[in-house]
């Protein structure tokens, strides 16, 4: 099993797998609103994701639907609208020592990257968008 919360655990989760891969999105939506050079986000599938409460949703583009907690303003999720199978949740939640979660495996959006921020050398594949095979 899985579980996160946010910072307050007003909203919690649990899961009964893993994440199937970890990402690390520059774009500038995910750049700005995690107040970071980048956002760290865990795909799952939609389906297996059991919530106690919904986070709060908004939409930054026409393209998904992103969620915070209302309480504490943590970011929770991420959907994409040509994806509505796959669920990305922002893997800071993750709970420590429950599973092995895996590294993240790729850097995508990385035209949009922070200029301040000197990305390293961490084997990670690199994409200027969207990763291929990556919803
Ligand atoms: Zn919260
Ligand atoms: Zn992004």
């Amino acid at each position: 099993m899985t579980s996160g919360s946010c910072a307050c655990r007003y909203i919690t989760y649990t899961t009964s797998k893993p994440p199937t891969y970890l990402v690390n999105c520059h774009c500038t939506t995910c750049r700005k609103q995690a107040g970071a050079p980048y956002q760290t986000w865990a795909s799952f599938s939609a389906d297996d994701i059991r919530w106690t409460t919904k986070p709060t949703e908004w939409r930054a583009t026409d393209t998904a639907t992103r969620s915070f907690c209302p309480r504490c303003g943590s970011i929770i999720t991420m959907v994409l609208d040509r994806d509505p199978m796959s669920i990305d949740v922002a893997a800071g939640t993750l709970a420590e020592g429950e599973t092995q979660i895996p590294p993240p495996s790729r850097h995508i959006f990385l035209q949009e990257k922070a200029s301040w921020y000197h990305l390293p050398e961490d084997g990670a594949k690199r994409w200027d968008e969207w990763a291929p095979g990556l919803s």
